[in-house]
């Protein structure tokens, strides 16, 4: 996620979603009672005008439910009147904690049950907006249970006029097919108003959703952005990394970008409030939607390593921003030097590991965004002296390739394994082990100094006769077939 000094007032939004990210979704087991065809689920989803209550009916073919599970359990009371919707009239069902057990069901019966989407909710699940509901799946997709390996699960949305569904899931002849990581991962949703878009890049579909009223005569600028910011993903991978994007864009009252955040539940999305008023100037050299968009281009890490899942998004986003022409060298020289003076001065005396557990209980943010950078730069740049072409680039893009969309949560170890192993080199492991039990900052100044970043801001020089000048401007470098602004 992309955070900014002082928005705390959109904290409830991420901590809600940061608790809870990674939660398990329902067991697979084997069915009884499939018949040897391929089992398949359908939900038909409707919507009411008023965007207040969602209905949903859900059909199994070849298949028998023995329960439908929330899988946000504490949103449990925001699910109405589930039932057995079957030709002799319906049955009242009852949730024994957060699954609603099924005892039997006649061949062609489904269940039903309704979601409460008002009145509007704190945090990210539900937030309504001008003609818009912001409604993650998590709220109102119940998972049935058992779900075999192969069970086709498909979806579709019966909506009044002018009302809209967007989902990050694949359509399919009946409406969308449902991921099983809508069920195991956090995802975002939204009904209402919208404007869509789609857009193509580095050979992926990037799906623009702006919510409400959307940005009017602005909205080719906002389009524009996520282009470029897109198409510096391709100065590291090879075209864009994942097949298909949806970026949930939501105007917020002002003229800059505010809090971003990337999920993978159901597919792979950002979502980003976007000023309505927002100028060209605030746009020029935005960062957050290159941020969240790295973030998708990494495998989910294990909360606990946030200081390497932020601290590689942060330094990547500004390495590939300088790659991709969105600002100069030595403005992201600046900003990286900036980012570790202010991680520097703002730990609470916790070691990283600590620090990075107690993150949202102690705000110390900026110390573990910035750790995790620094100890980017520092690997990276040891790779590049030690011969290895690129240094960090080659192993994040065999990683992007490999496991972008496992489900699999990594952690800092496996990842340190993971790049030392394709480098040769026992760079990442030992730089791990120095700094993840100290309180003390990685240390930068020598490796800036051997660079060449001299100064700072309007005093900032990058120096040509530096040691390391050539690994430096190689870092920044476009890539070979990477997309310009
Ligand atoms: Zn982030």
């Amino acid at each position: 996620m992309a955070r900014r000094e002082g928005l705390f007032v959109r904290r409830s939004v991420c901590l809600g979603l940061f608790l809870l990210s990674g939660c398990g979704g329902a067991p697979t087991t084997p069915a009884s009672g499939a018949t040897g065809d391929t089992p398949a689920v359908h939900y038909s989803f409707g919507v009411d005008p008023e965007l207040r209550t969602l209905s949903a009916t859900v059909c199994p073919r070849d298949l028998r439910f023995t329960h439908l599970r929330m899988t946000t359990p504490e949103l449990l009371d925001r699910v109405r009147r589930p039932r057995l919707v079957q030709a002799t009239g319906d049955v009242p069902l009852e949730f024994e904690e957060d699954a609603v057990p099924i005892a039997s069901m006649a061949d062609g019966a489904c269940i039903g049950y309704d979601v409460d989407l008002g009145p509007p909710g704190e945090g990210f699940w539900i937030t309504h907006g001008d003609a818009h509901v912001l409604a993650a799946p998590d709220v109102w997709l119940l998972a049935p249970e058992p779900r075999p390996p192969g069970t086709r699960l498909t979806a579709s949305f019966t909506l009044p006029p002018g009302v809209h569904a967007a989902v990050p899931w694949p359509g399919d002849p009946r409406g969308y097919r449902v991921p099983e990581t809508a069920f195991t991962m956090r995802g975002a949703g939204a009904f209402g108003k919208l404007e869509r878009e789609t857009v193509r890049v580095g050979g992926a579909e990037l799906d623009l959703v702006s919510l409400g009223g959307g940005f009017g005569a602005r909205a080719p600028l906002v389009t524009q952005w996520m282009q470029r910011s897109a198409s510096a993903l391709t100065h590291l991978h090879d075209g864009f990394p994942v097949p298909r994007v949806m970026a949930l864009l939501i105007p917020q009252s002002g003229s800059d970008v505010g809090f971003g955040m990337a999920l993978r539940g159901g597919g792979p999305t950002v979502m980003i409030l976007v000023g309505s008023s927002i100028t060209p100037e605030a746009l020029d050299a935005e960062w957050t939607a290159v941020h969240e968009l790295f973030h998708l281009s990494a495998p989910r890490f294990q909360s606990k390593d946030v200081w390497l899942s932020e601290g590689l998004a942060t330094y990547y986003t500004y390495i590939l921003m300088a790659r991709a022409g969105m600002t100069k060298e030595q403005g992201a020289w600046d900003d990286l030097q900036d980012g570790f003076r202010r991680g520097s001065r703002r730990g609470t005396g916790r070691t990283l590991r600590q620090e990075s557990i107690d993150m949202h209980e102690t705000h110390a943010y900026q110390r573990v965004y910035w750790a995790g950078a620094a100890l980017s730069l520092l690997a990276d740049v040891e790779l590049r002296k030690r011969g290895v072409e690129g240094g960090l680039d080659g192993p994040l893009r065999e990683l992007a390739r490999c496991c972008a969309r496992s489900e699999e949560a990594w952690s800092a170890e496996q990842f340190a394994a993971f790049v030392d192993q394709k480098t040769g080199q026992a760079v990442m492991g030992p730089l791990f082990e120095r700094y993840i039990d100290r309180a003390d900052f990685p240390e930068t100044a020598e490796i800036l100094a051997a660079l060449g970043v001299k100064g700072a801001g309007r005093e900032m020089t990058l120096a040509a006769d530096a040691p390391r000048a050539g690994v430096r401007s190689a870092m920044m470098a476009p890539r070979a077939g990477g997309k310009g602004p």
